[in-house]
């Protein structure tokens, strides 16, 4: 196996969904979409994710419980010894198929709260009940036995409620909480007013370090890649050596890993490098995926620092965040272009 093993894959089961969430990506609707894996051809992709190295499987959607055949897969996939997550909105969790996910080896959900109340989050999510819906299946996760962590997307309207958005996860009694930058694709595209300026970014992201100190839960920023510039910073400022004894996990990983050590497979088998980067990487069912992973001409340029322009090539924190590609590709139309939100003057003179 190559240096580049898959570490994680957010597989898009099904792009059917009951809600219909302002900043969704898959655009999904109720009705399923044509196209979708057979659970024959969804099999056989487990089997080539195992080649590819021991990812963990993100089983996404739309809604992956609007899946016929979702415990099949999952079941499948923990035979293989391939660790699940799986990410639904929380609505159509109930205990009986949340035991479910117990019994074929579900290991953590990811449910995403918004905003601090009904008002709020049913407001993003575009739908009345929405809410009270994800707080319900929480509450089933958590009788069947399943961890589970809160995703939040920042936009300027819950911007200013983050630390009650906080409080509410740690109530409800989350083993984690990621934040995620919007990134304006699908229809998402729709309420790019929504996204905030470089220089808050830069804020949130100080805010983030210092508050991560003030709990013992997992915080983690995710596709927010130059979070991991600004953690170097302030370590460095604060006489911090950054390793796995003073930042565990985050001290190992890079900001984008797409293409990298993570990848998207769509409902139809379009491999991208990540669900916000609709970039045609290859078809599975045209092509195995392992090949895909290992040959794909995007794979191959996100993969070598030297492919990247403007200040993200030459950056000395390349290696550590590499921008958003998907941000670079929306905003500039250029998947290799500089990171458009980010305020940073590198050091190193450009080549
Ligand atoms: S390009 Fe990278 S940082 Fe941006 S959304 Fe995709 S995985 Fe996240
Ligand atoms: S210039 Fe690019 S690589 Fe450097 S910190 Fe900013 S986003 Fe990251």
């Amino acid at each position: 196996m190559n240096k580049f093993n898959l570490r994680l894959v957010a597989w898009e089961v099904t792009r059917a969904c009951n809600l219909a969430c302002k900043h969704c990506r898959a655009e999904a609707r109720l009705e399923p979409f044509e196209g979708e894996l057979d659970t024959k051809e969804a099999l056989s992709l487990i089997d080539e994710f195992k080649k590819c190295g021991d990812p963990v499987i993100i089983f996404t959607g739309g809604e992956p419980l609007l899946r016929k055949d979702i415990f099949e897969l999952v079941s499948y996939a923990s035979s293989l010894e391939l660790r699940s997550v799986m990410a639904p909105n929380g609505t159509l969790v109930t205990l009986e198929n949340a035991r479910e996910m117990k019994r074929v080896g579900i290991q953590r959900c990811s449910i995403s709260i918004d905003g601090v109340d009904a008002k709020s989050h049913d407001e993003f999510r575009g739908q009345p009940g929405a809410f009270e819906g994800a707080l319900r299946g929480i509450e089933y996760l958590k009788q069947a036995g399943i961890p589970f962590q809160i995703n939040t997307t920042v936009t300027k309207q819950n911007l200013h409620s983050f630390k009650d958005i906080f409080s509410l996860v740690e109530k409800l009694g989350a083993v984690a909480w990621h934040i995620f930058m919007l990134v304006p694709t699908g229809r998402g595209s729709e309420i790019r007013d929504e996204i905030i300026s470089a220089q808050e970014y830069e804020e949130v992201l100080n805010w983030f370090y210092d508050f991560r100190k003030t709990t013992s839960m997992h915080l983690k920023a995710t596709c927010a890649p130059h979070y991991y510039r600004i953690m170097r910073q302030r370590a460095k400022q604060e006489g911090l050596k950054v390793d796995k004894s003073t930042f565990g996990l985050d001290a190992m990983t890079r900001g984008c890993l797409g293409g990298i050590g993570f990848c998207f497979v769509s409902h139809s088998g379009q491999v991208q490098p990540c669900g916000y980067l609709e970039l045609d990487c290859g078809q599975i069912r045209e092509m195995p995926f392992s090949k895909i992973w290992e040959s794909s001409p995007i794979f191959l340029n996100l993969r070598n620092p030297k492919a990247y322009k403007g200040k993200c090539g030459y950056c000395e924190f390349h290696r550590v965040c590499g921008g958003c590609r998907a941000r670079a590709y929306t905003m500039k139309g250029d998947y290799l272009a500089e990171e458009p939100l980010c305020t940073y003057d590198p050091k190193k003179i450009k080549a």
